[in-house]
């Protein structure tokens, strides 16, 4: 047997992590695919553009964001001492600006002054359209139209921020059609338009890019762990819709093999129900197979449809997983989880009312398993949370679920 790729090669040339990634995209595309792979790896070591990123991060994006202990949540559960990473305090409010201020600095280097994105609940969009106006580029999001009419706020925060939103009226009218369209409108205007894509998902390089975008978050939180605390945490978690803030977290680890790194899928309205996004969890329905360029785990019918997905949580809800969650998971490095609407609901108010944090419900995903594992460990042992967001966007889902008065 040959020896496995070590992960920090990973991927190869071809953009693979083991059989996961690739490039499965039409052929028009490949040109502009190779002129960003290209411009991407002399960025990645170009200490003028790696300062300007950091620089940035610094002045604007908000940081190093903080490590909070979370001591209430920690002694009501008793066990294992739980922290968090807080990209919720980051600039628009989640560790999306990370990745979206990445790709914009390489666009201006690409020297193209048009970006296209594409969105479901919004927020994609709204990074997006913050990094094209802090660097003056022009922004066109696509969203499903059914989208725009669920988020109305996020529709009225990218327009103030300068960019345009177009309507997608074909199929559902949700982010597989905006997704759809966007790649059209690529294909169309390749020579002036970068494709700021959003998730660590998509063809080569944007798993790669994404990534490495977004392991500031992993990179920060490794040296402050090690600093406060004088070790490495035991666990870290993370909630994966596409897998970019997991990613981000987990990369700084990859190679620190007694820290177990976990990731939590939605599991919408359980399992068996098949309304949920948990795509490693669900055999029924989940195989290995290629959408929106690249290959891994699809929520998919017995001849191939696209399945519709179901969480609370709108950035968990995507019938596939970037291609190196799938490695990952292959080779035993990471575990992967669920956590159902209900129990979202629940952690997201404990997180609340134990430590005056209002969470995405994405980031609540990740909350529910440290609640579930930290009585099981000992105090000595300690769990970092990425809490990827945070929850004003919420508020309404919240409400209605919880039927709340507001
Ligand atoms: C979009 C989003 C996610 C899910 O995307 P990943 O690429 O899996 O990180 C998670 N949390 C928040 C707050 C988000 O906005």
């Amino acid at each position: 047997m040959t020896k496995p790729p070590s992960l920090s090669s990973l991927p190869d040339t071809r953009g693979y992590f083991g059989a996961f990634g690739g490039r499965f995209v039409p052929e028009t595309v490949i040109p502009a695919l190779e002129e960003l792979t290209d411009t991407y790896l002399v960025a990645r070591d170009d200490a003028e553009f790696q300062a300007e990123l950091d620089h940035l991060h610094r002045t604007y994006t908000g940081r190093p964001t903080p490590l909070t202990y979370a001591r209430r949540l920690t002694e009501h559960l008793g066990g294992a001492q739980i922290y968090l990473k807080r990209e919720d305090l980051a600039h628009s409010g989640a560790h999306k600006i990370n990745n979206a201020i990445g790709q914009a600095l390489l666009t201006r280097r690409m020297n193209k002054k048009r970006i296209i994105a594409e969105t479901g609940a919004g927020q994609h969009g709204v990074a997006t359209a913050t990094a094209c106006a802090l660097l003056g580029l022009e922004c066109i999001v696509y969203m499903g139209r059914v989208d725009m009419e669920r988020q109305k706020p996020n529709v009225f925060r990218m327009r103030l921020l300068g960019a345009e939103v177009r309507a997608v009226d074909s199929g559902s009218r949700t982010l597989k059609d905006a997704i759809n369209e966007a790649i059209r409108d690529w294909v169309t205007n390749v020579e002036t338009t970068h494709y700021l894509l959003g998730s660590a998902l998509g063809p080569h390089p944007y798993p790669l890019m994404v990534r490495d975008f977004q392991s500031v978050i992993g990179r920060e939180a490794r040296a402050q762990f090690l600093e406060r605390v004088g070790q490495l945490p035991d666990v870290v978690m993370a909630c994966v819709g596409g897998g970019s803030n997991s990613i981000g977290i987990f990369h700084a680890f990859r190679d620190d093999q007694d820290v177990r790194l976990i990731g939590v899928e939605a599991g919408g309205r359980g399992i068996d129900s098949h309304e949920h996004a948990a795509r490693f969890a669900d055999q029924m329905i989940a195989r290995v197979g290629t959408l929106h360029g690249t290959k891994s785990y699809v929520m998919q019918t017995e001849d191939g449809q696209i399945m519709e997905t179901h969480s609370i949580s709108a950035g968990l809800d995507y019938p596939s997983i970037g291609p190196e969650h799938a490695y990952l998971r292959d080779i035993g490095r990471a575990e992967y989880t669920h956590a159902t609407d209900e129990e979202t609901l629940e952690a997201f108010q404990s997180l609340c009312k134990l430590e005056g944090i209002i969470p995405a419900l994405e980031s609540a995903h990740a909350v529910v398993e440290a609640i579930k594992l930290a009585p099981t460990l000992s105090a000595d042992q300690t769990i970092l949370i990425n809490l990827s967001g945070r929850g004003d966007k919420d508020l309404d889902t919240v409400l209605q679920a919880l039927d709340m008065e507001p």
